[in-house]
């Protein structure tokens, strides 16, 4: 269908439209216009990537010298599909409503792991080592040294790409990874590089997080995509999480005896490639004094994807003469490796600033910030000048350089741990060094500075006003949507205390109080009998899931459960939890009905959906707050107090209250669908927690179930789940929460959806 939004005329995919869909055009269009940036809360499972792409491409058409191209990122590579099945469905209406084709490019790009045809490579199952290997056979040295030797392997997909290829256009249409191997395996070409190279021509690009904000990839892939761009990430409630872990690099006792063994390969390398054509090194050196800008542009597939960011200036800079040598480049990471060793041999906790770390290291070596500042380049021109294709053995060397680069590169907001033992089990030694990244803004910041226009959006970012703040910017529009209901198809309700009057809660003194563990079990057995189907239960942290459980075992509450449903339990194992997914959707899908056992931040809670028979109960037992006693979090918190004044106690609450939306969110996929969101902990009654809650949650928390006990709670679900199991038809929601082609034409339904969305904002 055509709609109108704000003068814009849409093409929307679909003969329905949700009142939240036309609010989140509206809004979206005010960011565009303001060319600024902006943070969209929608209710999930209300179609937010259907209007996404609708308002943004018809902006596109309508406006192409105001903006180009749209960037959207999201997390797994279901979420990627997804977003290009959208798309593709977007451009069949297009062409049925218009009669003209969209003529786009629409294409996910991943990893080579998700996209190499190369019959061999393609089976390997690790990332780095399908880089490595599939580098040893497309390294420019390789390819130069197979013109003398012909027997040298080669990927054919890759030489006949580079042929022909590389001079063709992608033609217009849209590519899921699955398209793209076809195309691939169709024209010859290897199809990450016919992605790669047609991503700067793309209109539409759809890849994950760690494309735009890991600074190891970005420079790589992003760095010439066109500025009026509008970027989108998507499910962004952990972006700030993401941002700090693409800064921080953690070295761990394993990490430093596989550094020493590859500075002694490295050694051995060298010494040969010395004997074989000492004139190699020596163009490298001479290279080297040229500085890296030049060695940058020589291979375009050479690069490993792990080049820390450089600020520009550095890479038009010589090498330091200290490590122009090969030799005394690998004495200089000898040295420094024999620091990092001495200072993991410490038996106390320390937190160190970089600037301190730094002035040590050289008190104590010599070594001076500026050579270290160029050891990831340095080292990357070292294994291509050694011919070293393969260099995911390298993975420990690089990793340490990566470090010696971002330790002497960045100063505010990071710091220095130093554990010497496990940090949950104070007597096992386990040194680790950690560098942490304090600032989510520091790795979101170029983006914020380079593209026109970014949208951090997801079903769960309340409380909104937090992440202006951690990510250091100023959003033009902030709104977050409610949710129009024809029947009230989400019922959070607040179980705050056992039958026996004893108070529910996760809290830390009351961890280990078996009633409240026996409650906990009470509740989740009683709606194991009145819930259909599935029922998703989220803990607090693993620890706590375990020693419940266990309990629970040992007082006969799991016999009882499993004779009403089967169970299964999340593990750290992702082989371990995909069976038990498998397993827990097929005891809900045969009728047999199950429960599984999740963890509040794990696997379940992030990437899987359970719409309709799958979660008809979604329980949070306790409020999942960060391990606090973490010194990583504790750094941070001092941080965000001192940079940001943002309280330790609103940080974690926030943190905590995002995360428990996150799971019971998970219950509700569309507006058919219907759940139970069951928050089990005395502490959601509070207002201060409670109006954390994404708003769509909140006005469906009525005053009267804020403080149920287990009995209360049973018989309001019971008779709930009872309308809700009703026929209910698409009719039922005409003209409520589902809008057609006359209704949201209507001038003054408009204007009433216009009135509301800017309701909706945020100051
Ligand atoms: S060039 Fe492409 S097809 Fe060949 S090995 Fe590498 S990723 Fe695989």
């Amino acid at each position: 269908m055509r709609i109108d939004v704000d003068g814009l005329s849409v093409i929307f995919p679909y003969e329905f439209i949700y009142p939240e869909q036309y609010y989140y055009m509206l809004q979206l269009k005010r960011t565009l216009d303001a060319r600024g940036h902006c943070l969209l809360e929608m209710p999930s499972g209300t179609g937010k990537t259907a209007s996404l792409l609708s308002l943004v491409i018809a902006y596109v058409k309508a406006y192409p010298s105001q903006l180009e191209k749209l960037i959207y990122c999201s997390r797994t590579i279901p979420e990627i599909s997804k977003v290009v099945e959208e798309l593709r469905h977007l451009c069949d209406s297009y062409e049925k409503e218009t009669g003209e084709s969209l003529n786009i490019v629409g294409l996910a790009m991943s990893a080579r792991k998700n996209m190499c045809i190369h019959p061999e490579v393609s089976k390997l199952r690790l990332g780095k080592i399908v880089d490595g290997h599939c580098l040893s056979l497309t390294s420019s040295f390789v390819r130069a040294r197979r013109l003398d030797d012909p027997s040298i392997p080669c990927c054919n997909y890759f030489e006949e790409f580079m042929e022909e290829g590389v001079e063709s256009a992608l033609p217009r249409g849209v590519y899921n990874l699955d398209d793209l191997k076809a195309y691939g395996r169709r024209m010859g070409w290897c199809p990450y590089f016919v992605a790669r190279h047609a991503l700067l021509r793309a209109d539409v690009i759809v890849y994950s997080y760690h494309y735009l904000l890991d600074p190891k990839i970005a420079e790589l892939i992003s760095k010439d995509l066109s500025r009026r761009s509008v970027v989108v990430f998507d499910e962004a409630h952990n972006i700030d999480n993401v941002c700090i872990e693409s800064l921080s690099v953690t070295l761990k006792k394993r990490t430093i005896e596989r550094c020493q063994e590859n500075l002694e390969s490295l050694q051995k390398f060298v010494k040969e490639t010395k004997e074989r054509d000492v004139a190699h090194l020596d163009r490298e050196y001479k290279r080297l004094v040229e500085g890296l800008r030049e060695a940058k542009h020589l291979r375009d597939t050479d690069k490993i994807l792990a080049n820390p960011v450089l600020p520009d200036d550095i890479l038009e800079e010589a090498v330091p003469g200290s490590i122009r040598n090969a030799e005394h480049f690998i004495a200089f990471l000898r040295r420094f490796l024999n620091y990092v060793k001495h200072r993991m041999s410490s038996n106390s906790v320390m937190i160190e600033n970089p600037a301190v770390f730094l002035s040590d290291v050289q008190i104590r070596t010599a070594i001076e910030r500026k050579p270290l500042r160029f050891c990831s380049e340095r080292l990357a021109s070292l294994l291509r000048t050694l011919e070293l294709s393969d260099t995911s053995n390298f993975a420990p060397l690089i990793l340490l350089a990566n470090f010696a680069t971002l330790v002497s590169t960045y100063a505010k907001g990071f710091c220095l741990l130093f554990e010497p033992f496990d940090e949950k089990l104070p007597t096992v030694p386990n040194p680790v060094m950690t560098f942490s990244c304090m600032d989510a803004s520091i790795a979101i910041r170029p983006v914020f500075h380079r593209f026109q226009s970014v949208l951090i959006t997801s079903g769960t970012l309340s409380p909104l006003d937090m992440y202006p703040k951690i990510l250091n910017f100023d959003p033009a529009v902030m709104a977050s949507f409610s949710m129009t209901l024809a029947r009230p198809c989400i019922l959070p309700l607040i179980v705050a205390k056992g039958n026996d009057q004893i108070t529910m809660t996760s809290k830390f003194e009351a961890r280990d109080d078996t009633s409240v563990i026996r409650n906990y079990g009470t509740l989740l057995l009683e709606l194991s009998r009145i819930v259909p189907d599935g029922i998703v239960c989220f803990f607090t942290s693993y620890m706590y899931m375990e020693n419940t459980v266990a309990f629970w075992y040992k007082q006969g509450i799991i016999d009882r459960i499993m004779k009403n449903k089967l169970l299964f339990i999340e593990t750290q194992d992702i082989i371990e939890t995909s069976l038990a997914l498998q397993n827990y959707i097929k005891a809900c899908e045969n009728g047999r009905g199950a429960i599984l056992l999740s963890v509040a931040r794990g696997k379940v809670s992030e990437g899987v959906d359970f719409s309709d028979h799958l979660g008809r109960a979604v329980v949070m037992l306790g409020v999942p707050y960060v391990y606090t006693e973490s010194r990583i979090i504790r750094a941070r918190l001092e941080y965000l107090r001192d940079q940001f004044n943002i309280k330790e106690n609103d940080f974690l609450t926030f943190d905590a209250m995002r995360q428990a939306a996150q799971c019971v969110g998970r219950a509700l996929r569309n507006k058919t669908d219907y759940g139970l969101m069951i928050f089990a902990d005395k502490r959601y009654s509070r207002s201060d927690k409670r109006e954390k809650l994404p708003k769509w949650i909140q006005e469906q928390l009525s005053a009267s179930n804020l403080d149920l006990s287990i009995e209360e709670a049973l018989q309001i679900s019971r008779r709930w789940l009872r309308t809700m199991a009703q026929p209910f038809t698409q009719n039922d929601q005409l003209g409520i929460s589902m809008l057609n082609q006359t209704q949201i034409t209507d001038e003054q339904m408009k204007r009433k959806l216009t009135n509301e969305a800017y309701l909706m904002e945020l100051q």
